[in-house]
């Protein structure tokens, strides 16, 4: 059976992540409202703007239905926004704290090759824009891939978080591996 994946909606580059969830079979649902996580498997939290992002959760009430998707046992996939929006300081999931545009101010963009765990083959091509890393995490986390020294792949119990955009470089081995965990 397809699994059923969610995308978050409410802002970013959502409809990226659709278009390579759906070419690898699952069933997608765009997430809006409190009622759209509803048999959900997993939820994928976009690039976009984490403040504008944050104030989109608070309109529709979704802080707390979030957390209690994680918390009952659903899967997520955070990416570059994503990735801030799970941490201590806002939804409070993820026992990481994120610094904002780490990479510098403004548009510093660049592009790097990473060797992650679990993805075979080739370096993943990665996207980096006005991307955050994880600053600090605690014991739980488990840092998956770093550059300069900087955290920008980690993991936690069932939550997956890369500080860069796989679904803009026509990369889909990262999405296929967490589906594959799901
Ligand atoms: N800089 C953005 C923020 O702080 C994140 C960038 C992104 O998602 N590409 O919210």
């Amino acid at each position: 059976m397809a699994k059923r994946i969610g995308v978050l909606a409410l802002q970013g580059d959502f409809a990226a992540h659709t278009t390579v969830l759906r070419d690898l079979g699952a069933e997608v649902r765009e997430v809006r409202v409190p009622a759209d996580l509803e048999g959900l498997d997993g939820l994928i939290i976009p690039g976009g703007e984490s403040t504008t992002m944050t104030l989109g959760i608070e309109r529709e009430g979704l802080a707390e239905p979030l957390r209690a998707f994680v918390q009952d046992g659903g899967a997520v996939l955070g990416t570059c926004a994503g990735m801030i929006m799970l941490d201590r300081a806002h939804l409070g999931l993820a026992d990481w704290t994120c610094r904002r545009n780490a990479f510098g101010r403004q548009v510093r963009s660049f592009e790097a090759d990473l060797t992650l765990p679990g993805i075979a083959g080739d370096p993943v091509r990665a996207v980096f824009i006005r991307a955050p890393w994880v600053e600090s995490h605690g014991d739980g986390v488990e840092v998956l891939a770093e550059v300069e020294g900087h955290v920008v792949a980690a993991r936690q119990d069932r939550m997956l978080a890369v500080s860069f955009h796989p679904e803009l470089t026509g990369e889909s081995r990262i999405h296929a591996a967490w589906l594959q965990t799901i």
